[in-house]
């Protein structure tokens, strides 16, 4: 890649960034969501170490932060949002034990067995849920948990303008069974799957609604800005057209081995 290229290439990524940096969760959740969840996790005390991996500027990380006496520890490769995730956790008091850092879901930091708990709320994608699941599992101790959120089919057969947008976006999206079945395979019991109510998904879509507005006068003109603002539009568009088919999920698993 040129120099030139590059340059340009890293100004997109940062306007992309700007924009999701500007609400305060960057996937679909909320806090009774993130909390529900927690439910299910049993056994941790003051010296629990819980791991959030992709955890943008921490919405859901203080939510853990404060119904969990544990030290945790928000992991996300993006330099900004780690700055606001340490503010946030300062302003909710919560810095001496809700640490953010710079690191990559790739290549976590952490020992084997070191984690009671690795959260992932809208991030495993990233890597693909089942590579996430296989490599990050060392890192918990057995008995420890993990809960993720990913996209998924809610039926067999979908209209093909929905098959094909996903395919393409998400290619390891996939059926409940499947992704219960993958995650038993790589080593975990499945403790609960449920689905995210959908006004989590017609929020999200609605508060960036109002943030591509802002975004685009800021950056008027600007061709990355206007493509990348008309891809969320098309993908909300979708949403509401399809949402019988797809939506995500809360996938919670404990590690038997
Ligand atoms: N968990 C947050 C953010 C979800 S958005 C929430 O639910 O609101 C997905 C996040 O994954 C972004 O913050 C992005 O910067 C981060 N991410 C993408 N690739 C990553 C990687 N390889 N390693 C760590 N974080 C990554």
């Amino acid at each position: 890649m040129s120099k030139e290229k590059q340059t340009i290439h890293d100004f997109d990524i940062n306007i992309i960034y700007e924009y999701f940096s500007n609400t305060e969760r960057q996937g679909p959740g909320n806090t009774e969501e993130t909390l529900k969840a927690l439910s299910f996790i049993t056994g941790l005390t003051e010296k629990s170490k819980i791991a959030d991996i992709g955890c943008g500027t921490g919405g859901q990380t203080m939510t853990l932060g404060k119904n969990t006496p544990c030290e945790i520890i928000g992991i996300d490769v993006w330099e900004d949002f780690v700055h606001k995730f340490n503010l946030n956790s300062a302003s909710h008091n919560l810095q001496d034990r809700v640490k953010g850092i710079v690191g990559n879901m790739e290549k976590l930091p952490f020992h084997e067995e070191e984690l009671d708990l690795i959260w992932s709320e809208g991030s495993i994608y990233n890597i693909g849920f089942e590579r996430g699941l296989n490599e990050w599992r060392k890192f918990l101790k057995i008995g420890g948990y993990i809960v993720i959120t990913e996209n998924t089919w809610f039926s067999e057969e979908r209209p093909t303008e929905i098959q094909e947008f996903w395919q393409k976006a998400y290619s390891e999206i996939d059926t409940i069974p499947n992704k219960v079945a993958q995650m038993a395979k790589a080593g975990f019991l499945p403790i609960a799957t449920y689905i995210l109510p959908e006004a989590i998904w017609t929020d999200y879509y609605s508060n960036q609604a109002l943030n591509i507005d802002t975004f685009l006068k800021k950056h008027k003109g600007n061709k990355t800005a206007e493509d990348f603002a008309s891809s969320q539009r098309y993908e909300a568009e979708l949403y509401t057209k399809y949402k019988e088919y797809y939506g995500y999920m809360f996938y919670i698993g404990k590690r038997i081995k």
